[in-house]
């Protein structure tokens, strides 16, 4: 882990646009800070790329149900958070490609929100040899689609000439969060909002099946962060303050 930590003092977000493959990724690691924000006055958006159709172990189940499902979950779980709006853009799961299509939806909303602040995924991270993980090839996607968005193409009116001209007005975001499993170098406080955390996750009952095996676990993650900045519980981010 980088040292240097900053505190969650640092940015006042006043729109928060969460960026994510799959319903359930901003939640595993955001939703302290989505809620302690919320609590402050943000205004949190999320924007779901995938139909999240993909996600199940079950062999009955169908694609489209299972879509419906996590999207409820989705929205039930951002709304324990504070949050505002769920965006879906129903790619199919487990087939994200970072196309022009992917991108001028992705602009769409990022010019329709207008967030200070966007919280995505760090599309750098290919794998944990100490986690013994493969990030999922959607969630690099996801990040990697977002960041090309954010710079340049939401700012640049000449980029995608038919947003422009439906009305879609170029925007700046200042601040980028990616969250990254392994590496941080900003830290948030979600102490207060832990609980919504879990509460949040509770939602996502098609992923989960134990929300008390994931909150020992989800617990023990926080705790070993939040020592960083001496806290009970905290959420970690790279954090990317963007001047161009
Ligand atoms: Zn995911």
């Amino acid at each position: 882990m980088t040292k240097n930590y900053t505190t969650k003092d640092t940015i006042q977000p006043q729109i928060i646009l969460g960026i994510a493959a799959h319903p359930d990724d901003l939640d595993f690691s955001a939703a302290g800070t989505m809620a302690y924000y919320a609590s402050q006055g943000a205004e949190i958006h999320y924007l779901i790329l995938s139909d999240g159709g993909q996600g199940s172990t079950d062999t009955e189940i169908k694609r489209q149900d299972l879509s419906r499902t996590r999207q409820r979950e989705q929205k039930n779980a951002l709304n324990i958070l504070g949050g505002k709006e769920v965006y879906f853009l129903n790619y199919p799961d487990g087939h994200l490609v970072n196309n022009d299509d992917l991108k001028k939806d992705i602009i769409k909303i990022i010019r329709t929100v207008k967030p200070d602040t966007v919280i995505t995924m760090d599309p750098s991270v290919l794998y944990s040899s100490q986690r013994g993980s493969i990030n999922h090839p959607d969630h690099r996607v996801a990040g990697q689609a977002a960041l090309d968005c954010i710079y340049p193409f939401a700012r640049d009116h000449l980029a995608y000439p038919e947003l422009f001209a439906a009305g879609f007005m170029p925007h700046k975001t200042k601040t980028i969060l990616l969250t990254n499993f392994n590496q941080q170098n900003f830290i948030v406080d979600i102490t207060t909002t832990i609980d919504l955390k879990i509460k949040a996750l509770e939602q996502h009952r098609s992923q989960i099946d134990n929300i008390d095996q994931v909150s020992v676990w989800l617990k023990a993650n926080a705790a070993t962060i939040g020592q960083n900045i001496g806290v009970d519980f905290a959420e970690g981010f790279i954090k990317i303050e963007l001047r161009n």
